[in-house]
Protein backbone atom coordinates (compact mmCIF):
# COMPACT_ATOMS: atom_id res chain seq x y z
CA UNK A 1 0.00 0.00 0.00
CA UNK A 2 0.91 3.42 -0.23
CA UNK A 3 2.25 3.74 3.09
CA UNK A 4 4.64 0.62 3.00
CA UNK A 5 7.46 2.49 2.16
CA UNK A 6 10.00 -0.14 2.06
CA UNK A 7 13.60 -0.35 3.58
CA UNK A 8 16.04 2.81 4.00
CA UNK A 9 12.75 4.83 4.05
CA UNK A 10 11.29 4.87 7.65
CA UNK A 11 8.54 7.61 7.88
CA UNK A 12 9.80 9.74 11.12
CA UNK A 13 7.37 12.86 11.41
CA UNK A 14 8.37 14.41 14.57
CA UNK A 15 8.55 17.68 14.48
CA UNK A 16 11.97 19.51 14.29
CA UNK A 17 11.88 23.03 13.63
CA UNK A 18 14.92 23.28 11.42
CA UNK A 19 15.62 25.60 8.12
CA UNK A 20 15.74 23.19 4.82
CA UNK A 21 19.51 22.81 3.67
CA UNK A 22 19.88 22.65 -0.29
CA UNK A 23 19.78 19.22 -0.53
CA UNK A 24 16.92 18.79 1.17
CA UNK A 25 13.29 18.57 -0.56
CA UNK A 26 10.96 21.22 -0.30
CA UNK A 27 7.63 20.61 -1.86
CA UNK A 28 5.11 23.59 -3.04
CA UNK A 29 1.89 23.01 -4.02
CA UNK A 30 -0.84 25.33 -5.94
CA UNK A 31 -4.45 24.76 -6.78
CA UNK A 32 -4.65 21.15 -5.61
CA UNK A 33 -0.99 20.39 -7.74
CA UNK A 34 2.24 19.56 -6.28
CA UNK A 35 5.48 20.84 -8.11
CA UNK A 36 7.06 17.69 -9.45
CA UNK A 37 9.05 16.54 -12.59
CA UNK A 38 7.43 13.85 -14.40
CA UNK A 39 9.30 11.82 -16.95
CA UNK A 40 8.05 8.42 -19.10
CA UNK A 41 10.30 5.59 -19.25
CA UNK A 42 7.53 3.34 -21.35
CA UNK A 43 5.48 1.55 -19.21
CA UNK A 44 4.87 -2.43 -19.89
CA UNK A 45 1.57 -2.52 -18.40
CA UNK A 46 -0.42 0.54 -17.42
CA UNK A 47 -3.61 -1.56 -16.38
CA UNK A 48 -1.38 -3.82 -13.65
CA UNK A 49 0.28 -0.40 -12.64
CA UNK A 50 3.06 0.26 -14.32
CA UNK A 51 2.33 3.35 -15.71
CA UNK A 52 6.20 4.32 -16.75
CA UNK A 53 6.12 7.47 -15.38
CA UNK A 54 8.87 8.40 -12.71
CA UNK A 55 8.51 11.45 -10.59
CA UNK A 56 11.04 13.52 -8.88
CA UNK A 57 10.27 16.62 -6.49
CA UNK A 58 12.74 19.66 -6.15
CA UNK A 59 15.22 20.34 -3.21
CA UNK A 60 15.77 23.37 -1.83
CA UNK A 61 18.68 24.10 -4.33
CA UNK A 62 16.52 23.45 -7.36
CA UNK A 63 15.03 26.89 -6.73
CA UNK A 64 16.62 29.76 -8.75
CA UNK A 65 15.05 32.35 -6.09
CA UNK A 66 14.15 30.45 -2.35
CA UNK A 67 10.95 30.16 -1.10
CA UNK A 68 10.94 33.11 1.83
CA UNK A 69 8.45 30.42 4.08
CA UNK A 70 9.52 27.03 4.79
CA UNK A 71 8.62 24.20 7.50
CA UNK A 72 9.39 21.32 8.38
CA UNK A 73 7.01 18.22 7.23
CA UNK A 74 8.71 14.83 8.18
CA UNK A 75 11.72 12.59 7.14
CA UNK A 76 11.63 9.51 5.26
CA UNK A 77 15.18 7.50 6.23
CA UNK A 78 18.29 10.21 6.00
CA UNK A 79 15.83 12.54 3.23
CA UNK A 80 13.85 15.43 5.18
CA UNK A 81 11.25 17.35 3.69
CA UNK A 82 9.94 20.53 3.76
CA UNK A 83 7.07 22.61 2.69
CA UNK A 84 7.00 26.27 1.15
CA UNK A 85 4.54 28.75 2.49
CA UNK A 86 4.66 30.83 -0.10
CA UNK A 87 1.62 31.57 -1.86
CA UNK A 88 3.68 31.95 -5.05
CA UNK A 89 7.13 30.38 -5.90
CA UNK A 90 9.57 30.13 -9.17
CA UNK A 91 9.11 26.82 -10.35
CA UNK A 92 12.82 25.30 -10.72
CA UNK A 93 13.35 24.47 -14.39
CA UNK A 94 11.83 21.29 -15.67
CA UNK A 95 8.91 21.09 -12.91
CA UNK A 96 5.34 22.19 -13.29
CA UNK A 97 2.33 21.33 -10.58
CA UNK A 98 1.02 17.80 -11.33
CA UNK A 99 -2.31 16.11 -9.45
CA UNK A 100 -0.69 13.52 -6.83
CA UNK A 101 -3.62 11.61 -6.76
CA UNK A 102 -3.33 11.42 -11.06
CA UNK A 103 -0.19 10.64 -10.08
CA UNK A 104 -0.24 7.97 -7.65
CA UNK A 105 1.03 4.87 -9.91
CA UNK A 106 4.00 6.26 -10.57
CA UNK A 107 7.32 5.66 -9.03
CA UNK A 108 9.29 5.88 -6.55
CA UNK A 109 6.96 5.10 -4.55
CA UNK A 110 8.26 6.58 -1.25
CA UNK A 111 8.52 10.05 -3.26
CA UNK A 112 4.86 9.57 -4.30
CA UNK A 113 3.86 8.63 -0.58
CA UNK A 114 5.89 12.29 0.60
CA UNK A 115 3.88 14.35 -2.05
CA UNK A 116 0.52 12.74 -0.89
CA UNK A 117 0.83 13.75 2.97
CA UNK A 118 2.99 16.53 1.90
CA UNK A 119 -0.63 18.05 0.09
CA UNK A 120 -2.57 16.94 3.67
CA UNK A 121 -0.69 18.65 5.75
CA UNK A 122 -0.50 22.25 2.79
CA UNK A 123 -4.25 22.00 2.93
CA UNK A 124 -4.30 21.97 6.71
CA UNK A 125 -1.92 24.87 7.02
CA UNK A 126 -3.30 27.10 4.28
CA UNK A 127 -7.29 26.19 5.42
CA UNK A 128 -6.02 27.49 8.89
CA UNK A 129 -4.26 31.03 8.42
CA UNK A 130 -6.83 32.54 10.30
CA UNK A 131 -8.56 31.79 13.59
CA UNK A 132 -11.90 29.93 13.33
CA UNK A 133 -13.07 30.99 17.03
CA UNK A 134 -12.06 34.72 16.95
CA UNK A 135 -10.85 35.31 13.27
CA UNK A 136 -7.39 36.49 14.19
CA UNK A 137 -4.27 35.91 11.73
CA UNK A 138 -2.70 32.60 13.48
CA UNK A 139 0.86 31.50 13.68
CA UNK A 140 2.76 28.45 13.49
CA UNK A 141 4.12 27.17 16.84
CA UNK A 142 7.70 27.18 16.81
CA UNK A 143 8.63 23.55 17.85
CA UNK A 144 5.97 21.48 17.06
CA UNK A 145 3.38 20.98 14.66
CA UNK A 146 0.54 23.19 15.65
CA UNK A 147 -1.36 26.30 14.60
CA UNK A 148 -2.14 28.71 17.25
CA UNK A 149 -4.04 31.97 17.48
CA UNK A 150 -1.95 34.97 19.43
CA UNK A 151 -5.18 36.25 20.47
CA UNK A 152 -7.54 33.63 21.87
CA UNK A 153 -4.67 30.69 22.44
CA UNK A 154 -6.92 28.18 20.39
CA UNK A 155 -4.48 25.23 19.01
CA UNK A 156 -5.37 23.63 15.52
CA UNK A 157 -3.78 20.21 14.56
CA UNK A 158 -3.88 18.21 11.69
CA UNK A 159 -7.14 16.95 10.10
CA UNK A 160 -7.51 13.45 10.17
CA UNK A 161 -11.14 12.04 8.94
CA UNK A 162 -11.54 8.50 9.83
CA UNK A 163 -13.36 6.70 6.77
CA UNK A 164 -14.13 2.69 6.87
CA UNK A 165 -13.87 0.34 3.72
CA UNK A 166 -16.11 -2.91 4.26
CA UNK A 167 -15.54 -5.95 2.68
CA UNK A 168 -18.98 -7.88 2.99
CA UNK A 169 -19.21 -11.46 2.39
CA UNK A 170 -21.28 -14.18 1.95
CA UNK A 171 -19.95 -17.91 3.37
CA UNK A 172 -21.35 -20.69 0.79
CA UNK A 173 -21.61 -24.79 2.49
CA UNK A 174 -18.66 -24.67 -0.63
CA UNK A 175 -15.79 -22.50 0.05
CA UNK A 176 -16.02 -21.84 -3.71
CA UNK A 177 -19.96 -20.00 -3.52
CA UNK A 178 -18.43 -17.27 -1.19
CA UNK A 179 -18.67 -14.45 -2.50
CA UNK A 180 -18.40 -10.39 -1.76
CA UNK A 181 -19.88 -7.17 -2.59
CA UNK A 182 -18.23 -4.97 -4.79
CA UNK A 183 -19.74 -1.57 -5.96
CA UNK A 184 -18.77 1.05 -8.19
CA UNK A 185 -19.55 4.78 -8.17
CA UNK A 186 -21.59 6.61 -10.00
CA UNK A 187 -20.64 9.99 -11.86
CA UNK A 188 -16.77 9.22 -11.81
CA UNK A 189 -14.69 8.52 -15.22
CA UNK A 190 -12.35 6.01 -13.56
CA UNK A 191 -14.88 3.08 -11.75
CA UNK A 192 -13.07 0.50 -10.84
CA UNK A 193 -15.11 -2.27 -8.68
CA UNK A 194 -14.47 -1.49 -4.79
CA UNK A 195 -15.92 -2.07 -1.47
CA UNK A 196 -18.42 -0.30 0.41
CA UNK A 197 -16.70 2.60 1.90
CA UNK A 198 -17.66 6.13 4.00
CA UNK A 199 -17.07 8.76 6.48
CA UNK A 200 -17.20 7.92 10.40
CA UNK A 201 -19.95 10.37 11.51
CA UNK A 202 -19.49 12.65 14.22
CA UNK A 203 -20.31 10.45 17.80
CA UNK A 204 -20.01 7.08 15.49
CA UNK A 205 -17.75 4.62 16.78
CA UNK A 206 -15.68 2.86 13.51
CA UNK A 207 -18.38 -0.50 13.93
CA UNK A 208 -21.36 2.01 13.65
CA UNK A 209 -20.10 3.21 10.59
CA UNK A 210 -19.66 -0.06 9.36
CA UNK A 211 -23.12 -1.36 9.68
CA UNK A 212 -24.83 2.48 8.92
CA UNK A 213 -23.23 2.63 5.26
CA UNK A 214 -23.79 -1.00 4.41
CA UNK A 215 -26.87 -0.73 5.40
CA UNK A 216 -27.46 2.78 3.52
CA UNK A 217 -25.13 1.50 0.32
CA UNK A 218 -26.30 -1.98 -0.47
CA UNK A 219 -29.18 -2.44 2.17
CA UNK A 220 -27.92 -5.47 3.76
CA UNK A 221 -26.98 -5.87 7.79
CA UNK A 222 -23.93 -7.44 8.98
CA UNK A 223 -21.89 -9.06 11.78
CA UNK A 224 -18.78 -10.71 12.33
CA UNK A 225 -16.61 -7.30 12.11
CA UNK A 226 -13.34 -7.81 11.66
CA UNK A 227 -10.68 -4.96 11.45
CA UNK A 228 -8.37 -5.72 9.02
CA UNK A 229 -6.16 -2.70 8.57
CA UNK A 230 -5.71 1.21 8.60
CA UNK A 231 -4.49 3.31 5.46
CA UNK A 232 -3.35 6.80 5.50
CA UNK A 233 -5.04 8.23 2.37
CA UNK A 234 -3.94 12.05 2.48
CA UNK A 235 -5.65 12.84 -1.27
CA UNK A 236 -8.80 12.94 1.09
CA UNK A 237 -7.93 14.36 4.98
CA UNK A 238 -8.87 10.30 5.33
CA UNK A 239 -7.40 8.00 7.64
CA UNK A 240 -9.64 4.77 6.07
CA UNK A 241 -10.07 1.51 8.42
CA UNK A 242 -10.68 -1.41 6.86
CA UNK A 243 -12.66 -4.27 8.50
CA UNK A 244 -14.17 -7.94 7.14
CA UNK A 245 -17.77 -8.54 8.01
CA UNK A 246 -20.34 -11.39 6.78
CA UNK A 247 -23.96 -10.91 5.77
CA UNK A 248 -26.80 -11.13 8.28
CA UNK A 249 -29.64 -12.91 7.42
CA UNK A 250 -30.70 -11.74 3.92
CA UNK A 251 -28.35 -11.30 1.15
CA UNK A 252 -30.83 -9.44 -1.64
CA UNK A 253 -28.72 -6.10 -2.27
CA UNK A 254 -31.18 -2.98 -2.38
CA UNK A 255 -28.58 -0.50 -4.22
CA UNK A 256 -28.25 3.26 -3.33
CA UNK A 257 -28.30 4.67 -6.80
CA UNK A 258 -27.99 7.96 -5.68
CA UNK A 259 -24.32 6.97 -4.75
CA UNK A 260 -23.48 4.03 -6.58
CA UNK A 261 -23.84 3.03 -10.13
CA UNK A 262 -24.27 -0.83 -9.06
CA UNK A 263 -23.08 -3.01 -6.48
CA UNK A 264 -23.30 -6.80 -6.85
CA UNK A 265 -22.12 -10.21 -5.49
CA UNK A 266 -18.81 -11.75 -6.67
CA UNK A 267 -17.88 -15.64 -5.86
CA UNK A 268 -13.95 -15.28 -6.38
CA UNK A 269 -14.00 -16.97 -10.04
CA UNK A 270 -16.13 -14.19 -10.85
CA UNK A 271 -14.04 -11.55 -9.39
CA UNK A 272 -12.56 -8.88 -11.95
CA UNK A 273 -8.33 -8.72 -12.28
CA UNK A 274 -8.90 -5.14 -12.67
CA UNK A 275 -7.17 -4.75 -8.93
CA UNK A 276 -4.63 -7.03 -9.65
CA UNK A 277 -1.62 -4.11 -10.27
CA UNK A 278 -3.51 -1.70 -7.55
CA UNK A 279 -0.13 -1.80 -5.08
CA UNK A 280 -1.49 1.35 -3.83
CA UNK A 281 -4.63 1.31 -1.99
CA UNK A 282 -6.28 -0.67 1.22
CA UNK A 283 -9.22 -1.51 -0.91
CA UNK A 284 -7.41 -2.61 -3.76
CA UNK A 285 -5.41 -4.95 -1.60
CA UNK A 286 -8.53 -6.69 0.59
CA UNK A 287 -10.22 -7.21 -3.08
CA UNK A 288 -7.25 -9.50 -4.05
CA UNK A 289 -6.78 -10.58 -0.81
CA UNK A 290 -10.35 -12.38 -1.17
CA UNK A 291 -9.89 -12.98 -4.83
CA UNK A 292 -7.15 -14.78 -3.90
CA UNK A 293 -7.56 -16.45 -0.88
CA UNK A 294 -11.30 -16.94 0.26
CA UNK A 295 -12.17 -17.10 3.61
CA UNK A 296 -8.78 -17.21 4.93
CA UNK A 297 -8.52 -13.67 3.63
CA UNK A 298 -9.15 -13.06 7.50
CA UNK A 299 -8.47 -15.63 9.96
ZN1 LIG B 1 -8.33 33.12 18.06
Amino acid sequence: MIQDLGAGHAFDNHFEPNEPADSDYLLHFFAGGCLTRVTHVGGTDADAGDSGEVIELPRAADYARRPTQATYLFSLGEERFFLALDERVAAPAGFAYESVNWLRRAEPAHLLFAAATASQLDRWYRENRYCGRCGAPTELAPASREIVCPECARIVYPKICPGVICAVVRLGDDPADDAVVLTRYAGRTTALWALVAGFTEIGEPLEDTVRREVMEEVGLSVKNLRFYKSQPWSFTDTLMVGFWCEVDGSSELAVDHSELKEARWFTRSEMPLERVGDRASLTGEMIERFRTMGRAAWE
